[in-house]
């Protein structure tokens, strides 16, 4: 595995602390995923001008609580202060969007810019940062993964960030249509920002 690490400036928590609470919450494939989204983001960072050290951080962690239990997702929607409307959807939507509260819980991260990512990295959002941009981009296009358009995707993407998370709300969403799988609102209106020409 590449060498990885995290300066101390979002987590109280060392780098080997953080890395290894990530490994422990996921099983290996996930573990991969996420560091090769982290390396993803950081590319995506330089060619956009952007801090790369905080969009590595930031991709790494996206995916940390997608593999919770979700009894334990329903206690903290029920709990915490989340939109009750959760309770309808599943995994897929509460990872970014609850995922949140587990980030905060666990790995003391607290930066509201990269809860704002992993919030908006499966939905994406009408309104997006640079760096909500970089994590929902590289999450697409991280060398694992092989749809049969994810070399388009990483060209678009490289070439023009904006148009990179067009693409992909584009190919999500055909992809939901074409399986007759509930559209978060969200999404949607994140197409009608992003994707429609
Ligand atoms: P991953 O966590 O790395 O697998 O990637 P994502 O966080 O982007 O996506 C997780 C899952 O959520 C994928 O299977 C997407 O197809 C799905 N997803 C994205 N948007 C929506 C949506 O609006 N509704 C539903 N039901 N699923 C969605
Ligand atoms: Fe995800
Ligand atoms: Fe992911």
């Amino acid at each position: 595995m590449t060498e990885l690490f995290f300066k101390e400036t979002y987590s109280p928590l060392s780098s080997s602390e953080l890395i290894a609470k990530e490994k422990a919450n996921m099983d290996e494939k996930r573990f991969k995923h996420c560091v090769q989204v982290s390396q993803t983001a950081r590319k995506l960072a330089r060619l956009n001008n952007y801090d790369e050290e905080k969009a590595a951080l930031a991709g790494f962690i996206h995916d940390y609580a997608k593999q919770v239990p979700v009894e334990e997702y329903r206690k903290v929607i029920q709990e915490q202060d989340f939109d009750k409307d959760l309770l309808n959807w599943n995994r897929a939507i509460w990872h970014g969007i609850v995922g949140t509260y587990f980030i905060k819980r666990d790995l003391k991260i607290t930066d509201p810019e990269i809860l704002q990512a992993v919030w908006r990295h499966t939905t994406a959002d009408i309104e997006m940062t640079t760096l909500d941009k970089i994590v929902f981009v590289a999450d697409f296009i991280e060398p694992g993964r092989d749809f049969p358009d994810v070399e388009k995707a990483r060209e678009v993407s490289y070439k023009n960030l904006d148009e990179g998370v067009g693409y992909e709300l584009a190919h999500t969403l055909e992809f939901l249509i074409e399986n007759r799988n509930k559209v978060y609102p969200l999404t949607l209106s994140a197409y009608n920002v992003w994707s429609v020409k």
